[in-house]
């Protein structure tokens, strides 16, 4: 991928993920001082340590898709942005585009949400349980 695209994808996910921090601090008090800003660079470490609390206020959904955002995230960093986090293929820009924290490939992405009806959150190792089946 290329960095312009790449960059304006962190934009998205970071715009994405102040959103759903906004809405956590609105209800944790306490947390309103240790929402991660423009923590690009330490994104993985210190959201792992700040939110552990927020995440308790966020519903389900929004817990599960700030999940996702920190992980686009991380990837970016990683160099792995782009990549289906299951086959390894190339994700495809018009799917980033509509959903840009997206872990997997189409193909993926329905086998992970067949699985997800069985168990839910979270999905994480579940290329693993496909693997096995
Ligand atoms: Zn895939």
């Amino acid at each position: 991928m290329r960095k312009r695209e790449l960059a304006k994808f962190r934009k998205l996910l970071e715009e994405k993920r102040r959103s759903l921090l906004q809405k956590t601090t609105r209800t944790a008090e306490e947390g309103r001082g240790a929402v991660i800003e423009g923590g690009e660079d330490y994104v993985d470490d210190a959201v792992t340590h700040y939110t552990r609390e927020f995440l308790l206020s966020l519903s389900d959904l929004e817990r599960r898709q700030l999940m996702l955002v920190e992980e686009a995230l991380v990837r970016i960093r990683e160099g792995t942005y782009g990549e289906c986090q299951m086959c390894g293929e190339d994700i495809g820009l018009k799917r980033l585009q509509a959903v840009p924290w997206a872990r997997y490939c189409v193909h993926c992405q329905e086998l992970a949400e067949r699985e997800e009806l069985a168990q839910s959150f979270p999905v994480r190792d579940i290329a693993d349980e496909v693997e096995e089946e």
